[in-house]
């Protein structure tokens, strides 16, 4: 099914079988994207992780 990055405004195709909370990769601007639900399809930008884990 489509989906619409809400980064770049492409639209892509996502796998049926994806869940809510499923992290996915935009083809055209590689944002990661939380997805927030399924019927219909809605994406959020996915948090940035937290890398900073220190000494
Ligand atoms: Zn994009």
């Amino acid at each position: 099914m489509n989906a619409q990055c809400v980064s770049c405004d492409s639209e892509f195709e996502v796998r049926t079988d994806s869940y809510p909370g499923e992290i996915v990769g935009c083809p055209g601007c590689n944002a990661e994207l939380e997805i927030l639900s399924m019927t219909p399809v809605e994406l959020a930008i996915a948090p940035e992780p937290e890398e900073d884990w220190g000494e």
